[in-house]
């Protein structure tokens, strides 16, 4: 302990330490805006050439929960934000039951762009776009991520394996191995209402987990 901590800590004042690797606001700031920029004339992939503009993600950037889909649909691709659709509305109430809603969340997609028609993405779109999810991640620095859907969630882990095996589970993501829960896409859920049982069971399962991992005390910086 510093001399100035033990004086605090004389004083009884509590001695507030940053999460490691958290950097201060301002820094913070700087970063978001330079990587929002930076997506915003992004050419790494033919998806630029088709769309009307990127589509970053939203929301609290002191979020505890990520919420990670596939891509950019008609609508997000016209608005800029993700999940602005019918399947965004599903999604919101996904999140409102769970007890996180969206404005509490941070929302983005693996890719920033619109793929033509809502195809599925293809690997080198996908593999042009992770660092800068990656780099959302590691400013956002969340406690768990919900990858929500197939396409979404087999790309994010690098896995063949079919959804319903990847779900009830906690995965690892990325080089902070972040906890990740995986559940149904809230447009499959519109074309499939009898698979919202399904979803709500990973929903109550990512709720406890989250409130596990916020009991757990964080590793204070050296
Ligand atoms: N589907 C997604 O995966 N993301 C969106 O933003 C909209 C629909």
């Amino acid at each position: 302990m510093s001399r100035r901590e033990q004086y605090l800590e004389a004083l009884g004042i509590e001695i507030w330490r940053a999460r490691p690797g958290v950097v201060t606001a301002g820094a913070t700031d700087t970063s978001w805006q330079a990587l929002r920029a930076e997506v915003s004339v992004c050419t790494r992939c033919e998806l630029s050439r088709g769309r009307t503009q990127t589509v970053f993600g939203v929301g609290n950037r002191q979020a505890e929960l990520l919420v990670i889909g596939e891509a950019p649909g008609a609508e997000e691709d016209r608005q800029g934000e993700p999940f602005v659709g019918r399947a965004g509305q599903l999604l919101n109430s996904m999140l409102r039951a769970m007890g996180h809603p969206r404005e509490t969340v941070y929302i983005a997609n693996m890719l920033k762009c619109r793929p033509p028609g809502n195809r599925d993405p293809r690997p080198e779109e996908s593999a042009s776009c992770r660092p800068f999810l990656q780099r959302q991640l590691e400013l956002l620095r969340p406690r768990l991520i919900l990858a929500v859907g197939r396409i979404a969630a087999q790309n994010l882990l690098e896995s063949d394996t079919p959804i319903a095996r990847l779900r009830g589970q906690v995965h690892r993501f990325g080089e902070g191995a972040t906890p990740l829960i995986v559940t149904y896409h809230p447009a499959y859920l519109l074309r499939s209402p009898a698979e919202k049982r399904k979803a709500w069971v990973d929903l109550k399962f990512a709720r406890q987990e989250l409130a596990r991992l916020r009991a757990q005390p964080l590793a204070a910086a050296s």
